[in-house]
């Protein structure tokens, strides 16, 4: 008998995580078919969340009612706020994870999810009726025996690194989709079959070693913050035993041993023909491209409280194994270093977002949504945040209710998905601060004021969050006033917050009264405040670009349009517009490509269609 339900999500990492969450949060009855239940949330590189441009989507993600953020902050065992000496703007929260109890946080999150059934399986096969999703067969029923088909209204691809995944460790190559891990390829083909174009792309990961054996003397200790700032706003603090990391670095005779091995690197044989994240390159590719450079740091990075092994953050290899003995022990406190996993890397099939609409919804098969690392991305956070909104947008779609389209001056989330649908990835795409124009504004401080009721709106976000949300909104909005009216030494307070040389907790220690007690109950929201002070020109600026902004993209393209049809445009925009559709005159202007004279072309032709469907009304003529 086949079993029924709204929404099948393939895969358990980061996205599918929260795609399922998500979608049975909004009353979907969800299946998460995943290979193995107990590999749910992995860390598939390394153990740690959040970063600079990364933490300000995980903080989204909890703003929406995700998972990520409160999973980080029950299990991370070392806290630190990055580009601190920088603005605000930058900020970056990141933690160190205990990898173990991240996953099992997440699995016992889902377990309890109510309308969600976990099931272990491989995904074979999208099946489709009418260009609509109507099933997806397994390979292997949840029960083990033979072929199993569900039937669904929508289906969530977040696969990962497993799709026709091709690991590489010097010149040996397996099939697997992640260390001791099985590939998946049978649904690669079925995508395609479906008429989805796919690529590949790379990554990469770093040896692992036996914490015992490394002399911590020969290194730097690096300590979290004394105060941990929590990812999620359903806390105010954390009380956490926080455990040090460790610097240490690569030298000359490491950097001279791996040129003269380079043709026994998978990265410059032509074994490993795809591309990998430039952003995280490995260490083979950081000694070629910057060849003047004497040393790269390395992290080590303990992976929990209860293990003892270490991440060896930042030589990411695949050079062969013997060369990675000899590399790890030739850095200062590593000398007997014991490696309890190589470095590898892995080459997968990954799907060329443009091929998205901007609900995560492929343009081609209606009711299937992908997200994650199979849109071209690379991070943990990356994929919780599109698998978030695929989730919810096939809940929404499922009950016959708009879908969730965020404006990328609302969130780090939306420049993602905009960027990946309207320009495509040519390598793997990561999350950094330089990627919005609005970096002001979206900060990792404010994600609640930007998307709790958003989130609300669509039912992801509970009461007991909400009634939070009010109660520190209520306390801002006061704030705010206070800042405006209140005089301290004849200068309204808000004056004051711009002033580089007195900080918030002074300024506040001085005007006392119902300031200091508003910061005393909410500090977070006396925080965000002073920054919107202090930095209250520039973000008028930026408000003012994100008007003109929203105004474009309020501007909606039928999905109906013929592009053909357009009198007067360019080929090259003819073209353009046809493959990536956009769903605004605003998505439009962002294609590459597509010039302002395209995109008014295309506005006086919608104008004067609109102009026609009127006189028709109004002569009785009614739309077919
Ligand atoms: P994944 O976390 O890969 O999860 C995919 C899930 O899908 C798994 O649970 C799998 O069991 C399941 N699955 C796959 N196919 C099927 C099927 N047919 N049926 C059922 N279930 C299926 N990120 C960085 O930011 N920096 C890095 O340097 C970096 N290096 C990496 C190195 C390696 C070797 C790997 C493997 C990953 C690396 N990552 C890195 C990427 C990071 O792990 C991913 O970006 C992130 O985990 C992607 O999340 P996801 O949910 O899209 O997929």
């Amino acid at each position: 008998m086949e079993r029924d339900f709204d929404i099948v999500v393939i895969g358990g990492g980061h996205a599918g995580a929260e795609a399922a969450w998500s979608a049975a949060a909004l009353g979907a009855r969800v299946a998460l078919v995943t290979l193995s239940g107990q590999t749910i949330a992995t860390m598939s590189c390394n153990p740690a969340i959040g970063g600079i441009g990364k933490g300000q989507i995980v903080r989204e993600i909890d703003a929406l009612g995700g998972l990520m953020g409160r999973a980080a902050d029950a299990t991370g065992i070392q806290f630190r706020m990055l580009n601190r000496s920088k603005g605000p703007a930058v900020w970056g929260p990141r933690c160190q994870s205990d990898r173990h109890a991240y996953a099992s946080w997440v699995q016992a999150a889902l377990a309890n999810c109510e309308n969600l059934a976990i099931l272990a399986g491989e995904a074979k096969e999208i099946l489709t009726s009418a260009g609509r999703v109507v099933g997806v067969r397994l390979a292997v029923s949840a029960e083990g025996g033979t072929e199993e088909t569900l039937s669904c209204r929508a289906a969530v691809v977040t696969a990962g690194t497993f799709l026709n995944g091709l690991m590489h460790l010097g010149e040996r190559t397996w099939p697997g989709g992640r260390y001791d891990e099985p590939a998946a390829s049978r649904l690669s083909d079925s995508l395609a079959g479906l008429g989805l174009a796919r690529g590949r792309l790379k990554t990469g990961t770093c040896p692992r070693l036996s914490a015992e054996t490394i002399d911590y003397s020969q290194c730097t200790r690096q300590d979290g913050d004394d105060q941990p700032t929590p990812f999620s706003f359903a806390n105010d603090s954390l009380d956490v035993r926080q455990i040090p990391c460790w610097i240490t670095s690569t030298n000359e005779q490491i950097h001279a041993i791996i040129r003269d091995n380079l043709h026994r690197a998978p990265m410059f044989t032509g074994q490993i023909r795809s591309t990998g994240p430039r952003y995280c390159p490995s260490l083979e590719t950081k000694i070629v491209r910057f060849p003047d450079k004497t040393g790269h740091q390395v992290f080590l990075e303990p992976e929990g409280r209860d293990t003892n092994w270490v991440y060896c953050n930042g030589i990411s290899t695949s050079l062969p194994a013997d060369l990675q003995e000899r590399i790890v022990r030739l850095i200062p406190g590593l000398a007997d270093a014991k490696i309890v996993r190589f470095g590898y890397a892995i080459e997968y099939d990954y799907f060329p977002p443009t091929q998205l609409k901007a609900t995560l919804e492929t343009k081609v098969v209606e009711g299937l949504y992908l997200a994650g690392q199979v849109n071209g991305t690379t991070g943990y956070e990356e994929a919780a945040g599109q698998g978030l909104l695929a989730g919810a947008n096939a809940a929404l779609k499922a009950r016959g209710q708009v879908e969730l389209v965020l404006r990328r001056d609302q969130a780090y989330i939306a420049v993602m998905i905009d960027d990946l649908v309207t320009k495509g990835v040519s390598e793997p795409y990561r999350m950094f601060t330089s990627r919005s124009e609005h970096r002001l504004s979206l900060r990792a401080d404010n994600a609640d004021s930007r998307l709790s009721e958003i989130g609300r709106g669509i039912g992801l976000v509970d009461d007991a969050r909400w009634r939070r949300y009010q109660d520190k909104r209520q306390a801002a909005q006061r704030i705010e006033t206070l800042l405006e009216t209140t005089r301290l030494d004849g200068k309204p307070l808000c004056d004051w917050f711009r002033r580089p040389d007195i900080s918030p907790e002074q300024i506040v220690a001085r005007a006392g009264g119902e300031l200091a007690e508003l910061a005393r109950k909410q500090p977070a929201a006396l925080a965000s405040a002073a920054i919107d002070a202090r930095y209250a020109g520039y973000l008028v600026k930026e408000q003012s670009a994100a008007k003109r902004i929203e105004e474009m993209d309020g501007k909606l393209i039928p999905d109906s349009i013929d592009y053909s049809d357009v009198s007067h445009l360019r080929q090259e925009a003819r073209e353009k517009l046809t493959i990536i559709r956009p769903r605004s005159l605003g998505q439009a202007l962002r294609v590459s490509g597509i010039t302002p004279a395209d995109v008014t072309v295309l506005a006086i032709h919608l104008a004067a269609g609109k102009r026609r469907e009127t006189a028709g009304e109004s002569r009785g003529i009614t739309k077919s």
